[in-house]
């Protein structure tokens, strides 16, 4: 009802741009339920945010993938908020390992300029089909099981909001496939049931070593095939609930572990970018693509 916070779920709350997404929705007096995979760690961000006077934050466990997990979550908000307007899917993997830990301020480091180090990063990294498998699993099927959980709760909210976390990395032009990249876009025909066969195919080809010959990307595959395949189930998603607001955002090249501390902006200046979509007024924009805060083509 009116005059209550509105209430928030960030996955993946405990660091990162995630736990700053929480700060930032619960300093504007949205009520927050950070959720993370482990309870140690989510139990320890919430207890950060309310050090900082933040008390309408509160934490329940989600570990994205498990689909009960997810019932779980709507029967707690259900419970407890009797409401859910906003939903920020931000839990993901990478699925790269690079053979050796590493640190971005070691001395090896010093002498390369940002695109040096890029590439140093795209040369060692290593993708195990387990991590692809695994990444496709998280960032694809583990948000969809989210919102398919929560989505009654969206619903039953005036423009309920899903902000997708995505990424550059996720765009069509990733894509070689020509073909594979304009069913993608094809949002009036494409269906869930082909997206998963889509993923199948690409899972196949990686096991077959064959995912240049068939137009996948080569290096950070599963997370981009991931990000793109999550895009287009978003714009499918909008175009079934107008009631909603269902977008996607990438928050820039962000300083995280997830970036190995690599990229050029701080968690704030990212989660700045996935608020600002989260926090659109009414009437805004559906199944769209936002980059650093602007709408951009997918
Ligand atoms: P981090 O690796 O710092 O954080 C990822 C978060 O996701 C952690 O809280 C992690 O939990 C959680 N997580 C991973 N798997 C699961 C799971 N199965 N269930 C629940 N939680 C899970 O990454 P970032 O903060 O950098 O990334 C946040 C989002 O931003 C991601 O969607 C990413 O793809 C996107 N992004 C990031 C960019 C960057 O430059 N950093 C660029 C473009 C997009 P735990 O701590 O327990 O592992």
């Amino acid at each position: 009802s009116t005059g209550v916070a509105r209430v928030a779920v960030v996955t993946g709350g405990n660091k990162g741009i995630g736990f700053e997404v929480c700060r930032q929705l619960a300093s504007g007096g949205i009520t927050v339920v950070l959720t993370a995979q482990d309870e140690t760690r989510g139990g320890e961000a919430v207890e950060r945010l309310k050090a900082l006077g933040l008390s309408g934050v509160v934490f329940h466990r989600l570990e994205i993938t498990d689909a009960s997990g997810a019932a779980a979550l709507a029967g707690f908000l259900k419970a407890r908020f009797g409401k859910l307007n906003i939903l920020v899917n931000n839990a993901a993997v990478c699925g790269v390992e690079y053979g050796q830990e590493f640190d971005i301020n070691e001395e090896k480091f010093a002498g390369l300029d940002f695109h040096q180090r890029v590439e140093w990063m795209l040369k060692n990294a290593r993708e195990p089909i387990d991590s692809a498998k695994n990444t496709v699993q998280t960032n694809y099927y583990g948000t969809k099981h989210v919102i398919e959980a929560l989505l009654p709760l969206l619903q039953a909210s005036s423009e309920g909001r899903i902000v997708n976390v995505s990424s550059n990395y996720g765009l069509l032009r990733h894509i070689g496939n020509e073909e594979v990249r304009q069913e993608l876009n094809d949002v009036d025909n494409l269906t869930q049931g082909r997206l998963d066969e889509l993923l199948e195919k690409f899972i196949k080809d990686f096991e077959a070593g064959s995912l240049e010959m068939h137009g996948w990307p080569t290096k950070f595959s599963a997370y981009k095939v991931s990000k793109a395949a999550m895009n287009a189930y978003s714009r499918i998603l909008a175009r079934r609930h107008p009631e909603l607001r269902v977008n996607c955002a990438h928050p820039g090249f962000v300083k995280t572990d997830m970036s190995m501390g690599f990229g050029v902006l701080t968690p704030e200046e990212g989660a700045c970018n996935l608020a600002k979509v989260a926090l659109l007024p009414g009437g805004g924009p559906t199944g769209a693509y936002f980059a650093q805060g602007e709408e951009a083509p997918f």
